[in-house]
């Protein structure tokens, strides 16, 4: 089939390269120029483990294109799939910003041309596949076409891999028409048995919602439970693993740690929470998981600052990792763009060290130095700071990580390491829930 993708992101660009990847052709359309231009030599704009290799291949065997032209793109297709931006709004209301959604319907609907499924992948408020089918509607009457919601669930890091295998395809479509072009769409993974679930479109709209704020609920239960181990002298790593084996609860997402962020918890738990409020809805657990959530950055710098001492005027603070979680380069709504101003504030100098976001990581904290190696960032330091999970701060050599440091203080906010061991080697070491 022909397909169109409008918004080139992590979203976007995994999905439109794992289409062509199924055998479909496909047009992947941005407005942001550089980025075209770099992906029209595959050059990947982000992190993200294994999409090289499926942009270099599907580029060479012209099953994949990108253009910043949205006309012919959506003209010659059978689907076009918005993946654009969703962030909070910049009133800060926690509202969901759809201006960039809207924007897409627009620019599709002045080049529909016979029958096409506008296929709304981003994560939105729901009532809004409707409001894109009232906008195209209006825009070009006479326009043959089904809106459909298909909310998206692949990770950062392992974005290709879900991608490709997903626990499940949720398809939001109220003709008979669109949900055929969609299973069409994804013929090669239900041959493979991957399961298939058609709604309608609110319901495929709340799926998406509801799922990240259990999972987000999960990570704040566990970092509440994590504090409450600290007080009581019980071990959170061996809580999860207790609790984790009952099959009714599940093992991921209980990884007690600074608390979660990137581009998507953060900002749908708080549009859920502004979606419930409109409809005069209590979600009293989502209110409190987006609480914890921020206590859990805080309670991160005081932990920090009980491990160097009160006066942090002039102390040196080595952060491994600024990305919100490992394997990707993403730092939106990283704890790291809370937990390091505060420090900053407080007079520390940080260094800091991320195999993949020192890029970004330097326009949105100037104010720190950002080294090439990790053992260089933590030279001097008053202490180290495991932020992001990263396998290469697991194997660290601590010896020579200590020999470096002006004083041996570790404060592992992911629980990489041995509290036993860390204190053999030296370390005054200090971690999350145990
Ligand atoms: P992103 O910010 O990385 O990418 C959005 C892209 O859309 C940008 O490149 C932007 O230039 C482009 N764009 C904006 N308006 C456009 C227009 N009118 N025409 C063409 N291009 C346009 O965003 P993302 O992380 O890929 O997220 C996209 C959506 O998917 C969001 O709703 C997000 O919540 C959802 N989602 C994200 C993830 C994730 O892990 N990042 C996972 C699941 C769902």
């Amino acid at each position: 089939m022909n397909l169109a993708i409008i918004g080139t992101g992590y979203v976007g660009l995994v999905s439109g390269t794992c289409f062509a990847e199924l055998g479909h052709r496909v047009h992947c359309v941005d407005t942001d120029e550089s980025k075209i231009s770099a992906l029209k030599k595959a050059q990947i704009p982000i992190y993200e483990p294994g999409l090289h290799e499926l942009v270099e291949k599907n580029l060479h065997d012209g099953r994949l294109e990108f253009t910043t032209e949205s006309g012919s793109a959506v003209q010659d297709a059978d689907a076009v799939f918005i993946a654009v931006g969703t962030p909070s709004s910049r009133r800060g209301d926690g509202y969901a910003d759809l201006s960039y959604v809207y924007q897409a319907a627009e620019d599709i609907s002045k080049n529909l041309n016979g029958y096409t499924v506008i296929v709304d992948k981003s994560t939105v408020p729901i009532g809004t596949a409707r409001n894109v089918c009232r906008i195209i509607r209006e825009s070009n009457p006479g326009a043959d076409f089904d809106v459909v919601s298909n909310p998206e669930f692949l990770r950062e890091g392992a974005a290709v891999n879900d991608f490709l295998k997903p626990d499940r395809i949720i398809v939001g479509a109220e003709t008979q028409r669109a949900a055929d072009v969609m299973e069409a769409i994804y013929k090669p993974l239900l041959l493979e048995q991957r399961p298939f679930l058609l709604t309608n479109l609110e319901t495929a709209e709340m799926v998406k919602y509801a799922a990240n704020a259990f999972l987000a609920t999960k990570i704040s239960f566990i970092n509440e439970i994590a504090n409450l181990c600290e007080a009581v002298g019980a071990n959170v790593v061996d809580v999860a693993k207790g609790i984790g084996l009952d099959t009714r609860i599940g093992k991921a997402f209980l990884q007690a740690g600074p608390g979660y962020g990137g581009s998507c918890f953060p900002k749908d738990t708080r549009a859920l929470l502004r979606i419930a409020q409109e409809n005069g809805c209590a979600l009293r657990i989502v209110e409190a998981v987006v609480e914890v959530n921020e206590a859990q950055k805080a309670r991160m710098v005081n932990k920090i600052r009980n491990a160097i001492g009160p006066d942090t005027i002039g102390k040196t603070i080595c952060f491994l990792g600024l990305s919100y979680k490992q394997e990707t380069d993403d730092m939106r709504e990283s704890p790291a763009l809370t937990i390091i101003p505060r420090l900053t504030e407080m007079g520390a100098k940080i260094n800091a060290h991320d195999p993949a976001a020192a890029k970004s990581a330097k326009e949105l904290l100037p104010e720190i130095t950002i080294f090439d190696n990790e053992y260089e960032a933590a030279c001097g330091a008053d202490a180290v700071v495991l932020l992001t999970e990263w396998n290469q701060y697991g194997t660290l050599d601590l010896r020579k990580l200590k020999s470096m440091m002006k004083t041996p203080v570790f404060v592992d906010l992911r629980n990489l390491y041995d509290p036993k061991k860390m204190k053999e080697i030296g370390f005054e070491y200090y971690s999350v829930g145990r």
